[in-house]
């Protein structure tokens, strides 16, 4: 309890699936959450604020951190967790396909590092958890937007931190393995069962399994921690 007592935290794509579980992990342990989605949600735990944020918009970006940071006065803590997979092969994707994963995975997580940065300068740090996957550092067939917006993830996070760690400013990317939630829960059952075949515990992981990563990355006790790469996966990555 209170890991992240006094913290602002502001949680993208967070209606559901892990990025609901990261808001309800942060506020139990006593931040301030501002959980964000492009659709409407409802169902938090006291005290989290929801705002409509779609991430690929500058727009929603400027008026939301905006809005916090004038009611709050900081950002602590941005955990850019929202994302969509397309299942289609380099050759059958359209552009638009393409436009729309990379607009939402990867340059939202872009703006939004962008958007909070020059506030967690002004107030002397923070912590930027960017989600990215498996599929950032290995790959699967049929998946190649995906794939290359999450590898993007994992070396934009690297570079924002080196280019802040004198600032304190601390970034780094998470990487789940096959995690139940409503991304997976509404995929092809045979890719499931592939991916947790591939698996080496067997299973597939909880939400509150990658909650618990970004917990550690927000928090004060990932004080030396920046540029790395979280990994929670049943030992996926390891073979
Ligand atoms: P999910 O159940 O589909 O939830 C994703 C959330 O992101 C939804 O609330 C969705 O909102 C939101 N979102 C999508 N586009 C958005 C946008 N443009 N602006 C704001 N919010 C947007 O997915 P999940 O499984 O929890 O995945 C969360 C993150 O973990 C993603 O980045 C995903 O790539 C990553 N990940 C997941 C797994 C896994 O096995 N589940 C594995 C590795 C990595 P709407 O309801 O409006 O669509």
């Amino acid at each position: 309890m209170n890991r992240l007592q006094g913290k602002v935290a502001l949680v993208t794509g967070a209606g559901r699936g892990i990025g609901r579980t990261i808001a309800d992990t942060f506020a139990r342990e006593g931040a301030t959450v501002i959980a964000t989605g492009r659709s409407e949600a409802n169902g938090f735990a006291d005290g989290v604020e929801y705002h409509r944020l779609d991430v690929s918009s500058d727009a929603d970006w400027a008026r939301v951190v905006g809005e916090v940071t004038g009611r709050h006065g900081r950002v602590d803590v941005l955990a850019n967790n929202a994302g969509v997979i397309a299942y289609e092969s380099l050759h059958e994707l359209t552009v638009e396909s393409w436009q729309q994963v990379v607009a939402i995975n990867q340059t939202g997580v872009w703006l939004g590092m962008r958007e909070v940065v020059p506030h967690m300068q002004r107030t002397g740090g923070g912590s930027i958890i960017n989600v990215s996957s498996i599929w950032g550092s290995v790959a699967v067939a049929g998946a190649h937007a995906y794939h290359a917006t999450k590898g993007a993830v994992r070396n934009m996070s690297k570079s924002a931190a080196i280019t802040y760690a004198r600032e304190n400013i601390r970034v780094n990317s998470l990487h789940p393995g096959f995690i139940r939630t409503p991304l997976t829960e509404a995929q092809d059952p045979e890719i499931n069962e592939f991916v947790i075949g591939q698996t080496p515990m067997g299973r597939a992981g909880d939400p509150q399994e990658v909650a618990n990563g970004a917990l550690f990355l927000a928090s004060d006790e990932s004080s030396f921690v920046t540029g790395s790469e979280l990994v929670v996966d049943g030992g996926y990555l390891a073979q």
